[in-house]
């Protein structure tokens, strides 16, 4: 287990259907890894695929945060934060700041399932 590699799942409401497909085409994949998510999204994963995942707060009262920190810590290999970009979030600071510490740490980022199923694919992590 201590040698197992940490994946971060998120998904905004309205790209949960997106995730959840993400999870099922990629479940023996990413099964291999320790799985972090915000509440929500983990609840929907562990209800509609069986996924083992362990689930931070929810997004909008700091998820979103408290994974940002695990990035800055070094505890996280990949982010995939399915964002909704026709929606306005009210923990849009949190978001940003998610997405900053990927970029200032230089952790894989995937926002969008082409991008998510193209890194595990590639077998990159
Ligand atoms: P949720 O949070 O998984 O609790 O819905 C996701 C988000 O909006 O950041």
């Amino acid at each position: 287990m201590e040698n197992r590699k940490t994946l971060a799942l998120i998904a905004h409401d309205n790209k949960k259907d997106d995730m959840v497909a993400f999870v099922q085409t990629h479940f023996d994949t990413l099964s291999k890894y320790d799985l972090v998510a915000t509440r929500t999204t983990g609840m929907v994963l562990r209800e509609k695929c069986n996924l083992d995942v362990h689930l931070m707060l929810s997004g909008p009262v700091g998820g979103d945060a408290q994974i940002a920190a695990q990035v800055a810590e070094g505890k996280i290999e990949a982010v995939f934060f399915f964002i909704d970009p026709l929606d306005k979030h009210p923990h849009d600071p949190d978001i940003n700041t998610l997405l900053r510490i990927c970029n200032v740490h230089d952790v894989p980022l995937a926002t969008n399932s082409a991008t998510a199923s193209y890194i595990i694919s590639e077998k990159a992590l």
